[in-house]
């Protein structure tokens, strides 16, 4: 894997927020160079920018290392290092990116810029105000993360065909709450929907046998990084 960290082993200390307002800056926890590992550009190399934060906490959650490490970037800063890449797919992703003030302008500029702009957001917070040309990868919590009490369920009827939604199950319990919530929102006819299985806690194998016997209209999504790179791998 070609990567670029900010912080892949040691804590950095934030510093000064720059003196900028906080639409003008962000807080970036990592920035790196991959393959995309989940989503409709599974397989294609990408620029992922990692904000610091999350307002969850998923109890599989594997960006732990997000949630308070990272350093202040202007917005001009954060699009001179994606173009530092040369890569003309950018993911933003936390965390939480949507938490910082600076996110939503980050995303206008990017696709300004000509990027090809995906989110990925945990769920919990309203994705109304993000550029209409943004691929947004919306995240539902199942029980079994812990949070789904904090799922923003107005976001739904915000999605478009554009858009895509990620389900992680951690057990059969979350595969059959997540089944009957795509049945009966008809969720695949709003974008595609992808199920994804903790590794720690469920077999890939087993979930693809659930979906396919329940001719479920979602995507297996196994995580490709992890596959290529180990489940210890950070930041993809
Ligand atoms: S929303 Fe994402 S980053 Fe936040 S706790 Fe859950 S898995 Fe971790």
């Amino acid at each position: 894997m070609i990567a670029r960290a900010l912080s892949m082993s040691q804590p950095r200390s934030a510093g000064p927020p720059l003196g900028l307002p906080a639409v003008q800056r962000v807080k970036v926890n990592e920035i790196f160079y991959s393959l995309q590992g989940e989503s409709t550009a599974v397989g294609r190399p990408c620029v992922l920018l990692r904000l610091t934060g999350c307002q969850m906490r998923c109890v599989w959650c594997d960006s732990e290392y997000s949630f308070y490490v990272g350093e202040w970037w202007s917005l001009d800063r954060a699009l001179r290092e994606v173009a530092s890449f040369d890569c003309s797919l950018v993911e933003l992703t936390g965390g939480e990116p949507l938490l910082q003030p600076g996110a939503r302008p980050l995303l206008v500029r990017l696709c300004d810029a000509g990027y090809e702009v995906m989110l990925e957001t945990g769920g919990g917070v309203d994705i109304s105000e993000v550029d209409p040309r943004v691929r947004r990868i919306v995240d539902v919590k199942c029980p079994g993360s812990g949070e789904a009490e904090n799922n923003r369920w107005s976001n739904l009827d915000l999605l478009t065909d554009h858009d895509e939604l990620k389900l992680v199950l951690a057990d059969e319990a979350d595969y059959r709450w997540a089944r009957d919530l795509v049945r009966q929102r008809q969720l695949e006819r709003i974008c595609p929907v992808s199920f994804s299985p903790v590794v720690e806690s469920l077999e890939g194998r087993k979930l693809a046998e659930w979906i396919l016997a329940d001719r479920l209209p979602v995507r297996l999504s196994l995580q490709l990084h992890k596959q290529l790179w180990g489940s210890q791998t950070r930041g993809c």
